[in-house]
């Protein structure tokens, strides 16, 4: 009887998993892809779109690209799985059948039960997000003067956080428009739990951009015109932008399977396997276990190492092979604030953070690469200028 292998997501995590499994896979497997977008979307650089939203050609990759044409690419938005009766269900209605199923279906953004935040703040986690922020942005300079400058505010200073205010910071500069920046976050520092070598180097260019850093103070309260801090100051804005953190797609929640409680992603051993062993989960979407450690971090590298040892494990599980397990292999990282960048424990780097041409070069390369990687070389050659 011919198996169906069914991957939800085209991010990352779906992209990379659905290619891994083409090349593992015979004929005798139906491979089927859903995904609510017919495009892989780089999301680690949409925060571009906002200072220029014609970089979005070169962060959307259609599925056809991607994909070798014998896999079966369904659009659709997954509205719920049911784990007893191996099917989801399309916000359509339609009702697909799998024998194994990936879920990578990302994380929405989290608000934390703070009152007033998810009805009033953008957030960044499609392209449509970040063209509607670059929308907003411009609208709200459109109206503003040099001496009433419109005031954007982000909140979370973790990586999308930093990058959005640089790409606003960006838009401002090319268009000597009236903007002024807040960047504001809970914790004590930018970048949270990074080093402090980094967090030092990504707060001087916020500083020399002209963005306003806050730090050591939470929200607690939004309505349509201003946060109150927790230190009781109020932070009139014009558009709101919430990058606080991430937690598991809505869509999974009702899911029969174990979730973490705090982030209510899907837990995994280190072969990706939930507690039902037919149902994988990979990237933003899992939390994968890594003994003796912290799990594997939410970020696109994480996502993308993962997809490919998933769709190889998806492979061995239907050839009645053991499961290979993974455990995140940390590559750096690199953050850009506007056109300047930042990297930090690269590998093989003798240098623990470092900025300038090298740090720029390599955001770049990381981009191009996956790019190529995912898609063609040419493809990536034509993105290397807006990256
Ligand atoms: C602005 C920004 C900057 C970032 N910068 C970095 C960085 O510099 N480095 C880094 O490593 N990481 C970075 N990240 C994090 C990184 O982008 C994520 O960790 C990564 O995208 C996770 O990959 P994923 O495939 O799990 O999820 P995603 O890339 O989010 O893909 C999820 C896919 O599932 C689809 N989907 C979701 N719900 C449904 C549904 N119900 N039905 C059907 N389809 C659905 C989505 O449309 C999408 O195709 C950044 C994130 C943002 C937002």
């Amino acid at each position: 009887m011919t198996e169906t292998v069914v991957v939800l997501g085209s991010g990352y995590a779906g992209a990379g998993a659905i290619q891994r499994l083409e090349t593992e896979l015979d004929d005798s497997v139906d491979l089927v892809w859903v995904s609510e977008h017919p495009y892989h979307l780089i999301l680690h650089e949409a925060h571009r779109c906002i200072r220029d939203p014609s970089v979005r050609d070169d962060i959307t990759i259609a599925v056809d690209e991607i994909k070798s044409p014998t896999t079966t690419f369904r659009n659709g938005h997954v509205s719920s799985v049911d784990t007893d009766d191996r099917a989801l269900t399309l916000a359509d209605g339609e009702t697909l059948q799998y024998d194994y199923l990936l879920v990578a279906v990302g994380s929405q953004t989290a608000f934390f039960g703070i009152e007033g935040l998810e009805t009033y703040a953008l957030t960044l986690k499609s392209l449509d997000d970040a063209l509607e922020i670059h929308e907003s942005v411009v609208e709200a300079a459109t109206t503003a003067t040099p001496t009433e400058p419109a005031r954007v505010v982000v909140g979370g200073a973790g990586q999308t956080g930093v990058q959005v205010a640089g790409e606003v910071a960006g838009y401002r500069d090319d268009h000597d428009a009236p903007i002024e920046i807040i960047l504001v976050e809970g914790l004590d520092s930018v970048l949270p739990g990074e080093q402090r070598s980094f967090q030092r180097a990504i707060q001087r260019r916020l500083e020399e951009r002209d963005i306003t850093v806050q730090t050591g103070e939470f929200v607690e309260d939004v309505d349509s015109e201003q946060l109150l801090l927790d230190s009781g100051e109020q932070v009139p804005y014009d558009v709101l932008i919430w990058a606080g953190g991430i937690t598991g797609q809505r869509e999974m929640q009702d899911i029969t399977l174990a979730k973490d409680h705090e982030s209510h992603r899907l837990k995994t051993t280190t072969t990706f396997q939930t507690d039902d062993d037919r149902v994988f989960a990979i990237g933003d979407a899992a939390l994968v276990d890594q003994p003796g450690d912290e799990p594997a971090p939410a970020t696109a590298q994480a996502a993308w190492q993962a997809a490919d040892v998933a769709g190889a494990n998806i492979a061995r599980m239907l050839r009645g092979q053991p499961l290979k397990e993974w455990r995140f292999e940390d590559k750096g990282t690199v953050v850009s604030v506007g056109e300047d960048a930042v990297a930090t424990n690269v590998l093989y780097s003798p240098i623990e953070t470092f900025g300038g041409v090298a740090a720029k070069l390599l955001k770049k390369v990381i981009a191009t690469r996956w790019i190529a990687d995912v898609s063609s070389l040419s493809r990536a050659v034509s993105a290397w200028g807006k990256m």
